[in-house]
C-alpha cells in the first residue's frame, strides 16, 4: 500500500450466499469492522444482484459498501434476465465488479463489451472495479505484461484522464484464482508496477498515482500482510476468503 491512495478490500462472493446466509455475513462483518480502526482502507462486499438490496439496507451506518458483481451495459429494454447500471443505482449500490475472469471466460465477455459496460457505468456515476489478467500459458509463454496491457487498453483507455478517478483496477492472474496458487508478492509488486507505469505513460503520473491497483488469486489470512504491503498493491479482491467473516476480517486487518 501507499498513502497517496485508499486501500481497498472487496469481497466478490460469486455466486455463494443465500439470503439468510447474506444477512449472517453482512452482521458479523460489521461486528468485525467495529472493533478495527480502519480509517484508511475501504471495505466492499459483492454478494449476488438478489440480495443486493438487503445487503445495502443491512450496511447503512456502517463503513461496509456494497458492490454488485456485473451489470448489463444498456440502459433498459428487452435483455431478458440482465440488470441495468441505473437500476443498481437506484437501490445505493455504487460500485460494479466488471470483466472478471469467470465473466470472461463462461459468459464471453470480452474487451469490447467491457469498454461498453465501463461507459454505461460512469454515466450512471457508478465506480468500477475493473478485472483482468493473464492465464498460465501466457505467463509461460513471457506474455503476461503484453496480455495485460492489452486488456487495460482495449477496456479503458477510450477514457478521459478524468473518468480514471472512478476506476479501481484489480489484476487477477488467471491462474492463481480459486486454485490455492497465489502469485508471490514480488510477482505482485512487478505486474502492479507494470500497469501503474502504463497508466502513467496515457494518463501521467498524478493518476497513475492515484488509481488504486488491487491484488486478487487466492489471498488468505496467511498471504495477505505481504502482499499488501508491496508499494504498488492497494489492497485486494477476495473471492473464497471472503466467504467466512474470520478471514475476511483477518485480511482487511492485514494493512
Ligand atoms: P479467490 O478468488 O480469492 O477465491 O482466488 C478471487 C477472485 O476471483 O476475485
Amino acid at each position: 500500500g501507499n498513502i497517496m491512495r485508499k486501500n481497498i478490500v472487496a469481497g466478490n462472493w460469486k455466486m455463494n450466499n443465500d439470503l439468510k446466509a447474506t444477512k449472517k455475513l453482512v452482521k458479523k462483518i460489521r461486528k468485525s469492522l467495529k472493533k478495527s480502526d480502519l480509517k484508511d482502507t475501504r471495505v466492499i462486499i459483492a454478494p449476488t444482484f438478489v440480495n443486493l438490496a438487503t445487503a445495502v439496507k443491512r450496511s447503512k451506518k456502517s463503513k461496509l459498501e456494497v458492490a454488485a458483481q456485473n451489470m448489463h451495459q444498456a440502459k433498459n429494454g428487452a435483455f431478458t434476465g440482465e440488470v441495468s447500471a441505473e437500476m443498481l443505482r437506484s437501490i445505493g449500490v455504487k460500485t460494479v465488479i466488471l470483466g472478471h475472469s469467470e465473466r470472461r471466460a463462461y459468459f464471453g465477455e470480452t474487451d469490447e463489451l467491457l469498454a461498453e459496460k465501463v461507459n454505461a457505468a460512469l454515466a450512471n456515476k457508478l465506480e468500477v472495479i475493473f478485472c483482468f489478467g493473464e492465464e498460465l500459458a501466457d505467463r509461460k509463454a513471457g506474455k503476461e505484461e503484453a496480455v495485460v496491457e492489452s486488456q487495460i487498453k482495449n477496456a479503458l483507455f477510450h477514457l478521459e484522464a478524468e473518468a480514471f478517478k472512478k476506476i479501481v483496477l484489480a489484476y487477477e492472474p488467471v491462474w492463481a484464482i480459486g486454485t490455492g496458487e497465489t502469485a508471490s508478492p514480488e510477482q505482485a509488486q512487478d505486474m502492479h508496477a507494470f500497469i501503474r507505469k502504463t497508466l502513467a505513460d496515457k494518463y501521467g503520473s498524478d493518476v497513475a498515482n492515484s488509481v488504486s491497483i488491487l491484488y486478487g488469486g487466492s489471498v488468505k489470512p496467511a498471504n495477505a500482510k505481504e502482499i499488501f504491503s508491496k508499494p504498488d498493491v492497494d489492497g485486494g479482491l477476495i473471492g473464497g476468503a471472503a466467504l467466512k467473516a474470520e478471514d475476511f476480517s483477518a485480511i482487511i486487518n492485514a494493512f
